[in-house]
């Protein structure tokens, strides 16, 4: 195990070829097993996915939901995104299971619009990863899903990394333009944790932009996050974009937000990703709830 190679490579002093060498192996070992239980998972559909509130600032109304991937495996139990994903974006399996979760958001949004639990100008937002965003079929699947579940196409948002958008600029700006022609809604994840050039966003055919929880988790003890997150507000406004801020745990930081004019809100304390059952169990009173939370 990656112990025992580091050991092994101290007692060899500088040698360190072997030290890097095992831990190597030993992460491609880990890497080829979760392959194989992610193929199997596809097959067995041990996929879920749950939904997490997002809420207007000004009216405390529900806006929508970000989908989030969950794979809940037979004997290991909940495995996090953030351990599978890189997995299924080096193999491959990404498309697959990307394609599955666009699939199932947009039967969600059908089934949700239709209980009254999302509404008409309300939307899905749906994570897409870097190989997802590349794959040449990306525009005609998501357009054929939208035909055959009969969503409209603003109901579906699509998150896409600020990383992602340092690759391939003109191929990048080439797709999200016919997204845009399809009607769908356009919002950059993590923002301000990537390298994207102010002038290059101004460029993008994009609609929103979510500031990264990064930014938000220590307001309100941290003044230089509280300047740049509300200079980032104040930029994305002045190129026409709505702002939403991810992680908003406290009652603080949703009031920091609101008096700096950020459009939308996402995080525990207005709610924690839930299963589609509890959903329709808990957001038939979401709005009365959410008003009290936030004092009106
Ligand atoms: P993300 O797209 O930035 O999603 C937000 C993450 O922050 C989610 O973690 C969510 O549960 C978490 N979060 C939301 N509010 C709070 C809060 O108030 N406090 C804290 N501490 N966390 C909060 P999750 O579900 O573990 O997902 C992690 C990442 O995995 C996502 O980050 C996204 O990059 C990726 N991911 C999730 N689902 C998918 C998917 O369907 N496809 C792809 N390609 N990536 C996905
Ligand atoms: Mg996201
Ligand atoms: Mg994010
Ligand atoms: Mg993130």
């Amino acid at each position: 195990n990656a112990d025992l190679a580091m050991y092994r490579a101290k007692a060899r002093g500088r040698d360190n070829y072997q030290f890097f060498s095992d831990e190597m192996n030993v992460e491609l070992t880990r890497q080829l097993a979760m392959e194989a239980e992610l193929r199997i998972a596809l097959q067995q559909d041990q996929f879920e996915l749950y939904y997490q509130p997002q809420v207007d600032l000004n009216t405390g109304k529900l806006i929508g939901y970000e989908a989030l991937l969950r794979w809940i495996h037979p004997e290991k139990g909940f495995i996090p995104p953030s351990d599978f994903i890189p997995v299924a974006e080096d193999s491959g399996l990404i498309l697959p299971l990307g394609e599955w979760v666009l699939r199932s958001a947009c039967q969600h949004i059908k089934q949700f619009t239709e209980r009254g639990l999302l509404p008409k100008d309300g939307h899905v937002a749906v994570n897409i990863s870097p190989r997802q965003f590349h794959d040449a079929n990306l525009v005609t699947v998501i357009s054929d899903l939208i035909s055959t579940t009969g969503i409209e196409s603003q109901q579906l948002e699509v998150e896409i990394t600020e990383s992602l958008l340092m690759e391939n600029v003109d191929s990048t700006i080439a797709t999200l333009n016919m997204l845009k022609q399809l009607g769908i809604i356009l919002a950059i994840d993590d923002f301000g944790t990537g390298y994207s050039s102010l002038n290059y966003l101004k460029r993008l055919p994009i609609h929103v932009l979510k500031v990264d929880r990064s930014f938000v988790m220590d307001i309100p003890k941290d003044k230089d996050d509280m300047e740049i997150t509300s200079a980032v507000i104040a930029m994305a406004h002045k190129l026409g974009l709505r702002v939403v801020a991810e992680g908003v745990e406290i009652i603080e930081q949703a009031d920091f937000l609101k008096e700096n004019q950020c459009d939308f809100v996402q995080g525990y304390y207005y709610g924690k990703p839930m299963s589609v059952a509890d959903l329709y169990e808990n957001i038939r009173n979401f709005d009365q709830w959410h008003s009290s939370t936030t004092g009106g």
